[in-house]
């Protein structure tokens, strides 16, 4: 498993390069970003891969990533560190459309998009033992057998999963 602390430093000097602490405007924003922790889940999520607690300064990043790829906790840790620089109290929206061009100077950002989506359908899918994965011209889905009864609560499990696959996954969690 990865030391989160060690990711942390690594992942601020990689967006200090990129330019990114560029647009810390408030010397609380500067406060939160130079002090904030960050941890480990505990446990399993498919739905969301990471959040911010602004009140505690707080990243968590989800337990689901404690054998991923070290670029792809990175972009984890990037995108709620962003969360810190578009800080809702100063009236940002949580994923603006500049939080996402600043969320995409990150470096494999595409790659950890992606292996974060097929995780969460993966995760998904050893929770619902009915549902399972299909590969269609190159994109991932899950699907269920046509023979199983499809539940309401489930189709609305199954809406949430799929518009995964068209959005990001990663999502925050805000004190205010
Ligand atoms: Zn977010």
């Amino acid at each position: 498993m990865h030391n989160l602390t060690d990711l942390l430093a690594k992942t601020k000097r990689m967006m200090e390069a990129k330019g990114v602490n560029d647009i810390l405007i408030t010397s609380d924003q500067r406060l939160l970003y130079n002090t904030v922790v960050v941890r480990w889940g505990k446990t399993l999520t498919y739905h969301r891969l990471g959040s911010y607690a602004v009140k505690q300064n707080l990243i968590t990043i989800s337990r689901s990533l404690e054998d991923a790829p070290e670029f792809v906790v990175i972009a984890d840790i990037w995108h709620e560190l962003l969360h810190v620089h578009f800080n809702r109290k100063q009236g940002n929206k949580a994923h603006s459309r500049l939080f996402h061009i600043y969320e995409e100077r990150c470096p494999q950002f595409k790659d950890a998009e992606k292996y974060m989506r097929e995780l969460c359908l993966k995760i998904y899918c050893k929770k619902h033992p009915k549902a399972h994965i299909v590969e269609r011209n190159g994109k991932t889905y899950v699907s269920t057998p046509s023979s199983a009864p499809v539940r309401s609560s489930s189709v609305r499990a199954m809406d949430m999963i799929q518009s995964i696959l068209n959005k990001n996954v990663f999502h925050t969690e805000e004190d205010d």
